[in-house]
């Protein structure tokens, strides 16, 4: 006995919601023998094209297909909190419409679970099919994020992964506003099993994600679970401290010994160009937690609901 719900953010798929929903059922027979009911919470992001309608379609036919629609566009961080909030299964898996994200996985991680695993993540092995540059920053961001953050981000880990109700209810105790799931996942611990697959590429459609947006999206994961960044501007202001006084120290014994002036301002203009360039950097860095700090004390919603099926 028990229920599963499928969570699917959708932002402008108006021609893979029925799709998925063909390959889902296809892939989930095995949970009628175990007699788990299945329901699947389609999570629309404001799009502008028809996949409302496409989910409305979908719901004629079947009862257990949900829709939750939001207002505007407020990215898939929001639409994967929306449907975890809304999701009323025992067990739930997040999953992209795209079918980057395999159903002919759930069997595998639905056994994990039975295992004794409270949680079943996936990771891609390989970033074939993804531009080059892409896959080196994605790359650089997780060895970065592994060195100054406590919290465990894997490498190539998806958003695709399956959760006890235990999980889910403390992924959504986790109420803040600059949400970035993948490190909410590592932060709430359990019990959990990697899965790895290859990459899959998109069936239809293209992808939501520019360059600019992913690498402000690495700043918001950098900011929610690192503090390292506001310790290295402390660092780099006692290490300028640290260079400035020795230098003092060296010109005066100069002088001292040889007497001679002091030349050569243009050294000077660029020490003052390079340390005023340090101090911009260091107050950028500051600039960013406080940004994230204001968003955060301001409270607002993380989605609004326009309709709700
Ligand atoms: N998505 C969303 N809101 C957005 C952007 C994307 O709900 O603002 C959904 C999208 O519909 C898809 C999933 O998030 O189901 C992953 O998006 P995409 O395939 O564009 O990302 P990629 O797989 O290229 O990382
Ligand atoms: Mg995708």
């Amino acid at each position: 006995m028990g229920l599963l719900s499928v969570v699917v953010p959708c932002y402008n798929e108006e021609e893979n919601v029925s799709l998925f929903y063909g390959e889902l059922l296809k892939n989930t027979s095995f949970l009628k023998e175990k007699g788990i009911g299945l329901e699947i919470v389609y999570v629309d992001d404001g799009s502008s094209d028809h996949t409302v309608m496409e989910v409305k379609k979908l719901r004629e036919k079947d009862e257990s297909v949900h829709l939750i629609s939001f207002s505007r566009n407020f990215g898939k961080e929001a639409a994967m909190f929306a449907g975890l909030e809304n999701a009323n299964g025992d067990y739930v898996v997040i999953m992209d419409v795209d079918l980057q994200d395999p159903p002919a996985m759930l069997q595998e991680m639905f056994a994990c679970l039975e295992e004794g695993y409270d949680s079943v993540a996936t990771r891609r092995v390989s970033r074939r099919g993804e531009p080059p540059v892409r896959s080196f920053f994605a790359r650089a961001f997780y060895r970065l994020m592994k060195k100054i953050s406590k919290t465990e981000i894997m490498d190539g880990a998806r958003d695709y992964r399956l959760m006890t109700r235990q999980m889910v209810d403390a992924v959504l105790a986790m109420k803040e506003y600059n949400r970035f799931t993948k490190g909410i996942f590592g932060w709430v611990g359990f019990r959990t099993k990697w899965l790895e697959f290859e990459n899959v590429e998109r069936v239809k459609g293209e992808t939501k994600w520019n360059f600019w947006k992913l690498f402000l999206y690495s700043i918001d994961g950098i900011t929610a679970f690192s503090t390292m960044p506001l310790m290295l501007a402390s660092v780099v202001g006692v290490l300028f401290c640290i260079i400035a006084f020795l230098m003092i120290i060296f010109i005066i014994v100069r002088k001292l010994i040889f007497g001679d002036p002091v030349s050569g301002w243009p050294s000077l203009v660029c020490i003052i160009l390079m340390t005023s360039g340090v101090q911009f950097f260091c107050t950028g860095i500051l600039g960013q937690y406080l940004a994230k700090t204001y968003m955060e004390v301001k409270k607002r919603p993380i989605y609004l609901i326009r309709e709700k099926i």
